[in-house]
């Protein structure tokens, strides 16, 4: 077992308890310290035996049988036509079901269906399953990235990134336990979710899915994602199984593009990449899905070491662990580490891969019945990975109830669950810039709105929306406000002049690396040059369109060039100009970053979005999230946060300094807040000594606001160079105009230990330094 939190498993039962019960609306409660948070949300509720019955089944199961198990199809094997039209076609159906005992079914076709439409689709497939000899229920996957995002009508909520930024694992829980109840509402019940990749390059098009750049906030928020999703008992109807992905180092491929090469070593894996698989494993994860990657010219889906070694024999997980789309077949066709398929099944399997998301095709049914009649994969291989998939089926309560509950039909959608994305999108959205106080703006200016996001829902939500790629705009909400409309709502039509400026669209046929997905065009600039000049203030909002995945890969991190020219033409105006970034990472905006007096942050706020961002800008509501990634200021300019210290500094060698366009963690508020008293209790410390920390933040202003306190710990001496800080703990408070709280935390021997060169954790003495906001403090560690 590697370092990290074994102490926080430390159970006060009756914090757990007091907490498990999910309340309807959203309390507003303060995290005090994040530590506090993990031990809040331990695994609990009841532990089931099942191995007696599943020994049973086993006994009762043939060699196909049990291969189908492992087998998962999309749902297109099983259906006839597409989108709305999506039907199951009986003869499909039964070859899946009955022909090959097919274990799980996953995904829509390609659009998100109503709760009706899901209970037809689910009912019919259970039902067949419910005839085959033994009748082992089918388990059904889907994508719930930010809400139910497959079913029509359901509660979205801020992207990964922007969940992030709230710094509150609270709202992050809720919004959880929403998502799985609008899962299970339509009988469906798994998620793949949460994404634990780390944001580290912000190149990756898939760093909106993560929790930012930073392992111990990812760790936090992935926890409450998975208490969110699975409850203190998986198999009430609130509840549904979550899968960890993408199992792990998925998210630094060497060019920044989707599923190619990592090169990560041993200890940085551990250090970065681990911890937040480790924390989630331990809050109880039933499943996890696996990189589709290679890390240093090893597919992580034959990787032993990983899959087994490290997933089994040290972090101790017991769950079901599933393949990534194709990724047998990639192993072949991508990444030739097998001449056949029938090798890449026998390599994947054997790695540790229990279930295989196919999904086209019967091809790994097949083979791997072939492999065990020679005698290739042992039976007991196979007895190991059904034992896990029927596991997590009874746990599930699939075998007593596997059909969908027309009751849970009343639960779905319902007025508090859109309350609390509101609060989500709200505390997200991350102030970066406010020059001479010119937001919040009076509700009496005349307002330009303008630029290719302001009227675009699908630039609020991005990927996993309705489809894949948050693409089909007939899909999406008409009663929810885009960025223009909710700005009309507060300060009246009337004041509000909308020209588009710019536009996003995407490109026709399929992209590729050399033509991403967005492409940008110049709409009518100089009509809003002209309309700038009546009125006081131009709200400015830039960013992207929508992409997932491998699609959207970019060449250039810099934002689109019509935007640029958009931003400069207004410049030119003299008006002040506030700008909106509505994107899934960091378009580079060092060219136009002087032309606004305000930059707000708001990532991909989802369906209410519009309205959160309205509120900020307008003043009733007072932002209070921070950047969860450092945002860059040059293509070239890639760097996170825990950076070696030289980096900052010019050295002897004409270092070129590194400065982000904005820091990880920077967001301001309407109002201040002033730290001090930063206290260690004591200035020498053994390593297994704890060492309380206490500050006392102060507001200083006029409003009420939160404040995300971050506490940071830095080594100054080590034998793997140490990085400049590393956050370790945080809490997000309330404090009302003059309010002041001290706040203590307590560092532990986790908080001061690193991988070292042996990859395992080393904790080493010398000096140490606590930072929190501008103050700072050394201790000793002897
Ligand atoms: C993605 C996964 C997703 C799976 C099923 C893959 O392409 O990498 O994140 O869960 O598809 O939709």
């Amino acid at each position: 077992m590697t370092k990290l939190r074994r102490a926080l498993w430390a159970v006060s039962l009756t914090l757990c308890f007091a907490l498990q019960a999910p309340t309807a609306i959203y309390a507003q409660a303060d995290l005090n310290d994040s530590d506090e948070f993990f031990r809040r949300t331990l695994p609990a509720g009841p532990q089931r035996d099942y191995s007696q019955r599943i020994e049973e089944l086993l006994k009762r199961m043939t060699v196909e049988e049990k291969v189908g198990q492992m087998t998962q199809l999309t749902v297109e094997m099983i259906a006839a036509g597409k989108d709305q039209n999506i039907k199951i076609d009986p003869a499909k159906l039964e070859k899946a079901i009955s022909r090959y005992g097919v274990g799980s079914i996953l995904n829509v076709f390609d659009q998100a269906l109503t709760v009706d439409r899901w209970h037809e689709i689910i009912g019919q497939i259970q039902t067949a399953a419910a005839k085959t000899r033994l009748g082992i229920p089918v388990i059904y996957g889907i994508d719930s990235i930010h809400g139910a995002n497959y079913v029509q009508g359901a509660t979205l909520f801020p992207q990964e990134i922007g969940m992030a930024a709230t710094w509150n694992p609270e709202l992050m829980k809720r919004a959880a336990e929403i998502t799985a109840i609008e899962t299970r509402a339509t009988g469906i019940p798994w998620s793949f979710s949460p994404v634990l990749d780390l944001g580290r390059n912000p190149l990756w098009p898939r760093f909106w899915e993560t929790f930012g750049e930073d392992p111990y906030l990812a760790s936090v928020m992935g926890v409450a994602f998975v208490r969110g999703l699975e409850g203190a008992d998986v198999s009430s109807d609130n509840h549904v199984a979550s899968s960890l992905k993408h199992y792990m180092g998925y998210s630094v491929p060497l060019t920044g593009r989707d599923r190619t090469p990592a090169w990560i070593p041993e200890n940085y894996l551990r250090e970065y990449f681990l911890p937040t698989f480790e924390t989630a494993v331990k809050a109880g994860a039933r499943t996890i899905m696996i990189n589709s990657g290679e890390i240093n010219g090893v597919p992580v889906h034959v990787n032993r070491q990983i899959l087994s070694d490290i997933l089994r024999d040290e972090l101790g997980f017991k769950g079901l662990v599933v393949s990534d789309w194709e990724d047998i077949k990639k192993l072949v066709t991508v990444w030739r580490i097998a001449a056949t398929e029938k090798e890449a099944t026998r390599l994947a399997v054997m790695a540790g891969i229990d279930m295989s998301m196919v999904p086209l095709d019967y091809s790994f049914a097949d083979h791997l019945i072939e492999l065990v009649k020679e005698g290739a994969v042992p039976q007991s291989r196979i007895d190991e990975a059904v034992r896990r998939i029927l596991h997590v089926k009874f746990e599930l309560g699939l075998f007593e109830k596997p059909m969908p509950s027309a009751a849970l039909k009343s639960r779905f959608a319902l007025p508090e669950y859109r309350q609390v994305s509101l609060q989500a999108a709200r505390e997200s959205l991350t102030l970066l810039k406010n020059d001479d106080n010119i937001l919040p703006l009076a509700k009496t200016k005349k307002v330009l709105v303008t630029g290719p996001t302001s009227d675009s829902l699908i630039s609020l939500n991005n990927g996993w929306t309705y489809v894949w790629q948050g693409s089909e705009e007939s899909l999406y909400p008409k009663d929810r406000p885009t960025i223009r409309r909710a700005i009309e709502e507060k300060i009246g039509a009337a004041n509000v002049t909308f020209v588009q400026g710019t536009k996003i669209t995407r490109r026709a046929g399929t992209p590729s690396n050399s033509t991403p997905t967005d492409q940008e065009e110049e709409v009518d600039i100089a009509a809003a040059v002209r309309a700038a000049r009546n009125v006081d203030v131009i709200v400015l909002a830039l960013g992207e369109g929508s992409y997932c995945e491998t699609p959207g890969n970019i060449t250039d991190l810099t934002i689109g060039e019509p935007q640029i020219k958009l931003a400069e033409a207004l410049k030119a105006t003299g008006k002040p100009i506030v700008m909106v970034l509505v994107e899934g990472r960091p378009r580079i905006i060092n060219r136009i970053v002087d032309t606004a007096g305000a930059i707000l942050m708001a990532y991909n706020p989802s369906n209410e979005g519009g309205t959160a961002i309205a509120e900020v800008l307008f003043g009733d509501v007072n932002p209070s999230g921070k950047l969860p990634f450092t945002y860059p200021r040059t293509p070239n300019g890639l760097i996170n946060y825990d950076h070696k210290p030289f980096e900052t500094e010019n050295t002897s060698f004409g270092n070129l300094a590194f400065r982000p366009q904005f820091q990880f963690g920077e967001g301001l508020s309407y109002t201040t807040f002033a730290y001090s008293d930063l206290r260690l209790s004591k200035q020498t410390i053994s390593a297994d000594e704890e060492l309380p920390v206490s500050v006392t933040v102060t507001n200083t202003g006029k409003r009420a606001g939160k404040e995300a306190v971050l506490v940071y710990v830095s080594d100054l001496v080590a034998s793997i160079s140490p990085p400049n800080r590393r956050l370790r703990r945080f809490a997000k408070i309330h404090l009302e105009p003059g309010q002041s709280r001290t706040l203590t935390f307590k560092l532990r021997r986790d908080d001061l230990s690193f991988i070292g060169a042996n990859n395992k954790p080393v904790v080493e003495p010398g000096e140490f330094d606590v930072k929190v906001g501008s103050l700072s403090q050394r201790f000793t560690l002897r």
